[in-house]
């Protein structure tokens, strides 16, 4: 646990949230701000800030309950769609540095965006230079 972690706080129950889900690894509560009803943030109740600093069991299990969540959260609002993602690293947007997965209700003609939205202006890449940049990921995967 880290002392100053919002989310570490939330999972030792010191600040009160609406809890919908909880294991050994992984707990899940409404966002207090949601862009949706049922709107969802899933997390590890380890503080790991980024999820690049994971552990394989805890990606295995917090993948497992976001995987088991989402059709009950879209059950729950009777959502026909949902949009999951996650904020990862200050620079994309993550203001909370404890890693979550937020499930997001979608709804026909709700006024959102696909999550192409998130990104900043296109690059506009030659295929040769997108062949590179595969082999570039292939190359760092450790
Ligand atoms: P992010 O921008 O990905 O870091 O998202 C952080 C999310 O945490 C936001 O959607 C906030 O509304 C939500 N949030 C912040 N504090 C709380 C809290 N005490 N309970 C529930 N959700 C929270
Ligand atoms: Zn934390």
């Amino acid at each position: 646990m880290s002392d100053d972690c919002i989310f570490c706080q939330i999972v030792a129950g010191e600040i009160p949230s609406h809890t919908v889900y909880e294991d050994d690894d992984v707990f899940a509560f409404l966002d207090v701000n949601p862009l949706a009803p049922g709107h969802t943030l899933v997390i590890p109740k380890g503080h790991h800030e980024r999820l690049n600093d994971l552990p394989d069991d805890t990606a295995e299990n917090l993948y497992a309950a976001i995987h088991d969540l989402i059709p009950a959260v879209e059950a729950a609002v009777d959502a026909p769609a949902s949009n999951v993602g996650f904020n990862n690293g200050a620079e994309s947007g993550q203001e909370v540095p404890h890693v979550h997965g937020h499930v997001i209700p979608r709804f026909a003609d709700d006024g959102g965006s696909p999550i192409h939205a998130v990104g900043g202006t296109a690059p506009d890449l030659e295929d040769e230079e997108l062949a590179a940049i595969a082999d570039d990921v292939a190359a760092a995967r450790s």
